[in-house]
């Protein structure tokens, strides 16, 4: 099993004025003090990036987007492509959150175009996927997710332009999570989905995502094949966000 190097990174969501890139300024000067073991990343939103990405020149936090389109530009009236994002210095790009797919109606196909954009532009693609409780509770969570994975992750994906975030819906934001069995289970038929796939799929970062707080990230981060977290709504305070961070400290 190959040493991967854990990412956390947190989504924003639609979430921070201009006062909040304090948070981020706060964030560096808490990771340059105790640096963790490792990656880190801020989505905020696009209103923010140029800025937080000004502020974390030179620093351990890279910059991501929370999505782009799939198609490099054109007549596309409140999108945002993923090449200009690259032009910002963006590095990762969140595709496919459920929150996405349902407030947007994004399915898979979609999913995986915008993945296909973002590989070009350079960027990694951050890609979402996860149950609903009905599914979960129809035992249908391992199936809906390979089946997701198989629709969304483009066949170009390797370690280096693609992170797996395995969010469970109805732990998005409820403060719910699931048991960590449930959580081992999950990502080792990840895990062997990928190494089947992709001839790198060992090496392919699977995150965890939904209610990461600074209480449960230590045991949530300890479970095999955890490559780090997705963070919401915990990632908005820079003491929070350090504080999950202690995971891998
Ligand atoms: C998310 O937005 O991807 C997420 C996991 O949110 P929260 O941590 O707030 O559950």
């Amino acid at each position: 099993q190959p040493a991967i190097r854990p990412l956390v990174a947190g989504n924003w969501k639609m979430f921070g004025l201009r006062s909040a890139l304090a948070q981020i300024e706060r964030l560096r000067a808490l990771l340059a003090a105790n640096p963790p073991g490792a990656d880190c990343a801020i989505c905020p939103p696009f209103t923010l990036i140029d800025a937080a990405i000004k502020i974390t020149a030179g620093s351990a936090i890279a910059i991501g987007a929370q999505d782009c389109h799939s198609a490099d530009e054109g007549a596309h009236t409140g999108d945002i492509a993923a090449p200009m994002l690259a032009d910002l210095g963006v590095r990762h790009v969140i595709i496919g959150h459920s929150e996405r797919r349902t407030d947007h109606g994004e399915g898979d196909s979609l999913v995986m175009a915008k993945a296909c954009a973002a590989h070009k532009a350079g960027l990694s693609a951050i890609i979402c996927v996860g149950e609903t409780l009905a599914q979960r509770d129809a035992g249908a969570a391992l199936d809906i997710v390979i089946k997701q994975l198989e629709g969304s992750v483009p066949a170009k994906a390797n370690a280096a332009n693609s992170i797996i975030a395995y969010e469970p819906v109805w732990a998005i934001g409820t403060g719910r999570t699931p048991q960590t069995d449930d959580i081992a289970q999950m990502h080792q038929a990840i895990r062997s989905y990928l190494t089947n796939r992709f001839e790198d799929g060992g090496s392919m970062r699977i995150l965890y995502g939904g209610s990461v707080k600074p209480k449960n990230a230590g045991e949530l981060m300890s479970v095999a094949h955890v490559n780090g977290a997705l963070v919401g709504g915990a990632s908005l305070d820079s003491g929070d966000f350090n504080a999950i961070l202690d995971a891998y400290r």
